[in-house]
């Protein structure tokens, strides 16, 4: 999907209050967010979040900690990001690293805060690189993204917000799979628990898109008398109106 563009991959920019927060910047990130309409300011972003190092996922991280830094000439915003991301075969410049205020490593069950942005991890996700899903507090509401990763039996316990983001990358699963993602069928075990007031379901792979992604939640939705939506690009969410 990525390397084709048939779905873009710019990942999540979320903004509460006057606290902005990328997530997972993949390629395009930079050319989506000054093109959208509104335009996305970077220099606007108080920190940026990567769930995991994975190109799809960290594929703009650099030129976006350029842009969040003007260049480098403005020492602002954080970087949030797995330890491998970092230190094995990392993906952020280390010549860069200095042009934010701050590196704070993600681990396992631990909180984090950027301005009015509270957020926690959980444990480590089946996904070959260390990789994080991301529960948010945003007083009144609760956000929880299931970033990439295979299925667990603890998965669905460990996010409980009222919005889920799910990354669904199969429409049916595959047994033996070597690159670990969740499938619909997975969607369904979680959501089924969870019972979230509202899901998105994004980060599509092939099988999903030829399913066409808008279906596939029309008949989620049916079937488990949950809210359940496809993410498309460009979509925007105001968590006023959830
Ligand atoms: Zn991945």
């Amino acid at each position: 999907m990525v390397t084709k563009q048939l779905r873009s991959s710019g990942g999540v920019w979320l903004s509460v209050g006057k606290t902005n927060l990328y997530i997972d910047p993949g390629p395009g990130a930079l050319v989506r967010c000054l093109n959208s309409k509104p335009k996305l300011e970077p220099s606007m972003l108080d920190a940026i979040l990567l769930t995991h190092k994975h190109l799809d996922h960290s594929g703009d991280v650099n030129v976006l900690i350029e842009a969040m830094t003007e260049g480098g000439f403005k020492k602002r915003g954080v970087l949030f990001a797995p330890k491998d991301a970092l230190d094995e075969d990392p993906v952020v410049l280390k010549y860069l690293r200095n042009y934010v205020e701050k590196v704070e490593v993600l681990k396992e069950n631990s909180e984090y805060r950027i301005g009015e942005i509270q957020f926690s991890t959980a444990q480590k996700h089946q996904h070959r690189v260390e990789t994080y899903g991301i529960n948010f507090k945003i007083s009144p509401h609760t956000i929880s993204l299931i970033a990439d990763t295979k299925f667990f039996p603890d998965l669905p316990t460990l996010y409980r917000g009222e919005i889920l983001i799910i990354h669904v990358v199969r429409l049916k699963p595959v047994v033996d799979e070597p690159i670990e993602h969740l499938s619909i069928e997975d969607v369904k075990t979680i959501v089924k628990k969870v019972k979230p007031r509202l899901t998105i379901l994004t980060h599509f792979g092939m099988t999903m898109i030829k399913a066409k992604p808008w279906v596939v939640a029309a008949e989620l939705e049916k079937e488990l008398g949950l809210r359940v939506i496809a993410a498309s690009d460009g979509m925007k969410i105001d968590l006023e109106e959830v």
